[in-house]
């Protein structure tokens, strides 16, 4: 079996402290539990960025390197001007908001494109140098789209699939991008590029035909005589953990005999609509007073990127609107309506809030896929819950049964939560059947098999049929 190097910007990995020794601990995200059969069978190895490793000393960098090589990981250790300029600068702070259509996010001068450049090649560098023939290298996300470019250049035999796990843009959009042939050239040097919808794989069709003028075929195209394959391999979850019977754990937030619970669960980012989804809540609250005093709304707002600008600017934004409808909802007998975290959770509490939500609130104004939705669908072991899901989250092209609402139609999602608050036990259940069959079967072993099966069939340097 072929061994397979899977590159990202990070590693899995979370490098900490214990009793003044330094240890490394495996952190188990969606990406590294897809992979971890294919990666054990071929004895892979993982490369990307460890984490900050400067604070340690010579024993304790000794101790780190000589775990994560334990662990079949390759560190490629990147300075804080690399980190800024590449990752935040570049990637979170042009990339991200250019591939969620919000353009107007874009900082007046941005920088970083050098760097990006510079840290992609550096990856390049570490991958060249672990490469055997024979070998597979699986490559993800929008921090290395210039990497499959990269590597195709000092290994032209290699068998190189990529993977984006966030949107591909319009095409009209995508073209705003200053650096978007160079960004284009650099995914093309993949035999097999995945993206999470038809509408993704699609839109990066109609950008390279008009960019760089290579037509497709159907789902191949010709790029320099070799044949590179373009499709949509929707990301699931490992439904293992999320059926698992968990503890009693909601506690506090086990709902009160006849009450609503409202759950909202997200990483505090500008595209997962917050703003107008708790607005949307204030208004369900404005027109129907016999739900005052029984709905309760949970937003879980996990840290995320807290040194970009335009997310300080969207946190203190979403805290203004949690204090501003608390003021004015709250009442001297009821507990106030919105209930704000912002903090993260392990996954065995979300699990039992997500068990103790009658209604889930999923509502980004662009989102890959969003992995939350399909999380409280599996969750849902009693078949009960309502999923209300933004039609711009790549989720919504599998869950048919959600109730889908326009994230910018802030009268509509609120006529959604209270037909999702109002609906029948027999219409919950039923929608939510439909739900969890596909979440179940459509997981993310499932989703990593496929890739590589299809990677496995790719013909390295074959030329299109005429
Ligand atoms: N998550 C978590 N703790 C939290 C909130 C979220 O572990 O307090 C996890 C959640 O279970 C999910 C992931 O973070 O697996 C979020 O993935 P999603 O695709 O929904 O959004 P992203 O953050 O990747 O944009």
């Amino acid at each position: 079996m072929s061994r397979l190097l899977v590159v990202s910007n990070r590693l899995p990995v979370t490098v900490g402290a214990a009793q003044g020794e330094a240890i490394v601990t495996p952190s188990m995200g969606g990406l590294s539990t897809g992979l971890r059969g294919p990666f054990e069978r071929s004895q892979g190895l993982w490369i990307g960025w460890p984490g900050d490793l400067s604070g340690l000393d010579d024993a304790g960098r000794a101790t780190v390197m000589k775990e994560l090589q334990a662990l079949r990981t390759l560190p490629v250790e990147l300075t804080a001007d690399e980190l800024r300029s590449y990752y935040e600068d570049f990637a979170n702070g042009v990339l991200w908001p250019v591939f969620h259509y919000l353009l107007d996010r874009i900082p007046l001068h941005s920088g970083g494109w050098e760097m990006y450049r510079h840290v992609n090649a550096k990856f390049a560098a570490a991958v060249a140098a672990q490469y055997r023939p024979g070998d597979t290298i699986w490559v993800h996300d929008y921090q290395l789209l210039l990497l499959p470019g990269m590597l195709r250049e000092q290994l032209p035999g290699a068998r190189i699939g990529f993977f984006l796990h966030i949107p591909f843009p319009a095409s009209e959009v995508f073209r705003m991008l200053p650096w978007r042939e160079d960004v284009l050239r650099g995914m093309l040097g993949a035999d097999l590029i995945g993206f999470h919808t038809p509408s993704y794989a699609r839109n990066f069709a109609s950008a390279v035909v008009r960019l760089l003028g290579h037509e497709p075929v159907v789902d191949e195209l010709a790029v320099a005589g070799r044949k590179v394959r373009f499709r949509a391999f929707p990301m699931g979850i490992d439904t293992e953990t999320f059926t698992a019977p968990s503890p009693p754990h909601a506690g506090e937030f086990q709902p009160r005999p006849g009450e609503h619970l409202l759950l909202g669960v997200d990483r505090l980012d500008y595209t997962k609509g917050i703003r107008r989804r708790l607005s949307a809540v204030e208004r369900v609250l404005t027109r129907r007073p016999d739900l005052r005093g029984k709905l309760r709304m949970l937003q879980i707002a996990v840290p995320s990127r807290e040194s970009v600008t335009a997310y300080q600017d969207y946190r203190r934004r979403v805290e203004e609107i949690v204090g501003a409808i608390n003021g004015r909802c709250s009442s001297l007998t009821d507990s106030p309506p919105i209930h704000y975290m912002y903090r993260g959770f392990p996954q065995e509490q979300l699990i039992s809030l997500y068990r103790a939500a009658s209604v889930m609130l999923v509502t980004p104004t662009r989102d890959g896929m969003n992995l939350v939705a399909k999380e409280f669908a599996a969750s849902r072991t009693d078949g009960d819950g309502v999923l209300v899901l933004s039609e711009f989250a790549g989720a919504a092209e599998e869950m048919p049964e959600a109730l889908h609402i326009n994230p910018f139609d802030v009268d509509g999602m609120a006529q959604a939560i209270e037909q999702a608050v109002d609906m029948a036990e027999g219409e919950r259940r039923s929608r939510m059947a439909g739900l969890r069959a596909r979440v179940l079967r459509f997981d993310v072993h499932r989703w990593a098999e496929d890739f590589l099966a299809a990677l496995a069939d790719a013909e390295i340097g074959a030329p299109l049929e005429p």
